[in-house]
């Protein structure tokens, strides 16, 4: 009596300790991948621990609740979670030497199984409901149908005495230990949700001011980008494609000049709605060249749209201001030459690109020379 008392408490610090690392870990590891890794290795160290302190022996059969935490980590973390616990609770339990350790793997593999079963059966509930916890529970308890790959003689003893005490065991822990990492899951999903709305412009789907803001500290700080572009893009005349179109048609063609923008880019540049009917680009490591050019294609992709053309109205186009210079260039500076760039490129009738004078900018070394016809009146040509 006093064994099953003792592996009791040992039991619920063990859960606590797996809750509190689940609830850090899922806080904290934005990586998706990271952090399926990183659970399952909690999730797996709590079988492993769970197997390591058993609640009975049968005939020699050790008799814990591991089943439970690798049953856990496929129902709330994954398949990938899934193997990993059940890798670390079957390697331990290999190395524990048992007679008869292959039937418990089984019993492990079968419990995995379970919840990863559960967890497929139950994707679509809004909350997952005690009821549907207790089922978990039972669901996982199924492994120990494995019983039956013992011999003939031990049925009896595991069946009656070690059986009932673990399908209590994890009904318990699936409510409690379950019940915490479900919230942890919903919690962390929230969050992730909020982050991702405060970080994106929700008409066009690109990033906010913020964000990019905080993407651009990023390239620049990590230093990876030698030379890098910095695009302000603002469609010409756009008071009167919404007098043509009303404000609706206006930001349809918002949208459709943010995907004409995005796919002007390349991967691991960034793209930004500043405001209004203003976008903002930074493409880091980026010759002169390359920026002119990527400019020059997205002021081109931009007047291909035809949205408004039909209507008589000014023809969808965009000037855009260009600062190129050394990545180490704050985007307050870089900002301010774009900006004077972009305004030279509307005085001198639109549609077309502007280099920015790299003279105003102070933290940054000497620029080469322009090359042929790419200085700051020809780039707009
Ligand atoms: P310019 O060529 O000099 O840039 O002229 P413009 O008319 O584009 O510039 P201006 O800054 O005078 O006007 C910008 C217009 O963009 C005014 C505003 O109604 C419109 N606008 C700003 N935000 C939105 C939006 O979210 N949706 C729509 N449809 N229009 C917007
Ligand atoms: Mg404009
Ligand atoms: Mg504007």
């Amino acid at each position: 009596m006093s064994l099953y008392l003792l592996s009791t408490a040992n039991f619920a610090g063990l859960m606590a300790l797996v809750a509190i690392s689940y609830g850090i870990a899922t806080r904290n590891l934005s990586h998706r991948l990271v952090r399926n890794i990183v659970l399952g290795l909690i999730l797996g160290f709590g079988a492993a621990a769970a197997s390591l302190q058993p609640v009975m022996h049968i005939n020699g059969i050790q008799i814990d609740p591991r089943n439970l935490f690798v049953g856990c980590a496929g129902a709330f973390v994954g398949p990938l979670a899934g193997l990993i616990s059940f890798v670390m609770a079957a390697v331990t339990r290999y190395y524990e030497d048992q007679p008869l350790a292959i039937v418990c793997i089984v019993s492990l593999f079968v419990a995995t199984c379970a919840g990863l079963a559960w967890r497929h059966f139950t994707r679509n509930q809004e909350r997952t409901s005690r009821k549907l916890l207790v089922g978990l529970g039972l669901t996982i308890s199924l492994s120990y149908v494995c019983t039956f790959l013992l011999p003939r003689s031990y049925w009896g003893a595991v069946f009656s005495s070690a059986v009932p005490f673990l399908v209590v065991t994890n009904i318990i822990g699936t409510t409690v230990l379950g019940g915490f990492l479900e919230r942890e899951r919903r919690r962390a999903r929230r969050w992730r949700r909020l982050q991702a709305q405060a970080s994106i412009d929700p008409l066009t789907g690109l990033l906010n001011r913020r964000a990019f803001e905080a993407a651009y500290a990023t390239v620049t700080r990590t230093g990876t980008s030698k030379d890098m572009a910095f695009l302000l893009v603002d469609l010409d005349n756009f008071k009167k494609v919404n007098d043509v179109l009303g404000h609706a048609g206006g930001d349809k063609v918002l949208i459709a000049a943010a995907r004409k923008l995005s796919t002007c880019v390349r991967d691991g540049d960034l793209v930004a709605r500043f405001g209004g009917e203003e976008f903002a680009v930074c493409l880091p490591s980026s010759t002169l060249e390359q920026a002119a050019a990527i400019a020059q294609r997205i002021r081109a992709a931009i007047s291909e749209l035809d949205m408004v053309k039909a209507r008589n109205a000014p023809p969808t186009t965009a000037s855009i201001g260009v600062c190129w210079g050394a990545a180490t260039l704050r985007l307050e500076d870089a900002f301010e030459i774009a900006d004077r760039a972009l305004y030279r490129a509307k005085v001198e009738g639109r549609d077309q690109v502007v280099f920015g004078e790299h003279e105003a900018v102070v933290a940054r070394p000497a620029i080469a020379p322009w090359p042929s016809g790419m200085g700051p009146q020809a780039a707009g040509s």
